[in-house]
């Protein structure tokens, strides 16, 4: 079957797996149902769990303990192996690690993923965080740049603009596209802001509030 004839993530990553698809984010997949840590192929010490609801635990917490809010941060933590014995198993895993990653994939494949720019995405804010709408042009460049970068932000790649036919200048054309995506990976696409820049675009915004005589 053909990646464009797939009708479920789990086809779809039974065939990432067959075509040699085995990276995704900082996880690196075996074809015999394994997942680990990118940093620790090739060890022999790993801590092997064979229930694939151990990746719920895994992705909770980096490597010092701390709570990761966002799951596709470039802070997963090592020394596992997941063992899971079967592509259900793996899928299921995967969803803990980085959820709707394949969900998402499928639909960009199916061409039915439609991106929502930033400026949609702020302008259908409520309540406390209405106020982002005010947020510039270039104040949203830059809260882009500084929180989706790869290096220590996020490892999705941006499919939406900040508004309609305005890309995202702060970042490089691979981290916006998915036209150079290596053979051997499975992508993490953002198909829309998430709540946690929303939230840091919220004192950005309230800076532009008119200043009180
Ligand atoms: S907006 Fe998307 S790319 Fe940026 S941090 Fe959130 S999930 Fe990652």
């Amino acid at each position: 079957m053909s990646m464009e004839a797939t009708k479920s993530p789990r086809d779809l990553l039974e065939i990432a797996l067959e075509s040699g698809r085995l990276h995704i984010g900082e996880v690196a997949l075996g074809r015999d149902f394994t997942l680990r840590h990118v940093a620790d192929v090739g060890r022999d010490d790993l801590i092997r769990h064979f229930d694939p609801v151990a990746a719920r635990e895994i992705a909770r917490y980096d490597a010092e303990g701390k709570f990761r809010p966002l799951k596709t941060a470039p802070n997963l933590k090592r020394g596992w192996l997941l063992d899971v014995g079967s592509i259900e198993g793996m899928e299921l895993a995967l969803e803990f690690l980085y959820p709707s990653a394949l969900g998402l994939w499928l639909s960009w494949i199916k061409g039915t993923l439609h991106p929502t720019s930033m400026r949609e995405t702020l302008n259908r804010q409520s309540g406390m965080y209405r106020i982002t709408q005010l947020l510039t042009v270039g104040q949203a460049g830059e809260l882009v740049g500084r929180c989706c970068t790869s290096e220590g932000g996020c490892l999705r790649t941006l499919l939406w603009d900040l508004e309609p036919g305005v890309p995202v200048p702060s970042l490089p054309s691979e981290k916006l596209s998915l036209d150079a995506l290596p053979s051997d990976r499975i992508p993490l696409i953002c198909r829309e802001l998430c709540n946690l820049v929303v939230a840091a675009a919220r004192p950005i915004a309230r800076g532009n509030l008119p200043k009180k005589e």
